[in-house]
């Protein structure tokens, strides 16, 4: 099995403040969901064009988070009209002492890297409430050697030159059928 070169996290600006943002607001109600992250690997960065709010139907189980699917299908949907952009990454909140993924985590990415039907490396952002306007991230990463490493994340202007190249990079679209596993 060839490893795949680590890759650094790359958020457009707009997406990093989307989910800084619904960190707040869930950790305001109390609660540990998330959501899903559409991208795609361009050279050695992970980039995330769309993070995906929780949708009505996600649900926080036990030992890992389940995102809506139908929900984030349909947000995925209107990207690819436009975006060669896959299902890439899941987020969610953790109480503010763990920053790590927890070993359900640790399960269902080891899951998403072997179902055929997604692709076969994943991120995975944890994110810690620690108090008003203080939001932590940190960012993992799986591929089908199974070793999850931490790696770090960047965020780039949306307008930036940076940010017009990637989107350039991006916008181009592919016929590639993936679906959703069973959670
Ligand atoms: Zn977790």
């Amino acid at each position: 099995m060839v490893k795949h070169p680590l890759p650094r996290l790359v958020f457009f600006r707009s997406e990093y403040e989307r989910m800084v943002r619904l960190v707040e607001l869930i950790a305001d109600m109390g609660i540990e969901v998330g959501g899903v992250l559409f991208g795609k690997r361009v050279l050695r960065d992970v980039v995330i064009v769309r993070v995906v709010e929780p949708g009505p139907r996600a649900e926080m189980e036990d030992v890992s988070f389940a995102p809506d699917v139908e929900y984030s299908q349909r947000i995925l949907d209107e990207y690819r009209a436009g975006w060669d952009v896959y299902w890439i990454g899941v987020w969610h909140l953790h109480p503010s002492y763990l920053d790590k993924p927890s070993r359900g985590d640790v399960k269902q990415m080891k899951r998403l890297v072997d179902a055929p039907e997604t692709l076969d490396e994943f991120v995975l952002v944890v994110a810690n409430w620690l108090e008003p306007g203080e939001v932590k991230l940190s960012a993992y990463y799986m591929d089908i050697s199974k070793k999850l490493d931490k790696i770090p994340y960047a965020v780039v202007d949306n307008r930036s030159r940076q940010g017009r190249r990637l989107r350039r990079a991006l916008l181009h679209r592919k016929e590639v059928e993936l679906s959703w596993p069973s959670w």
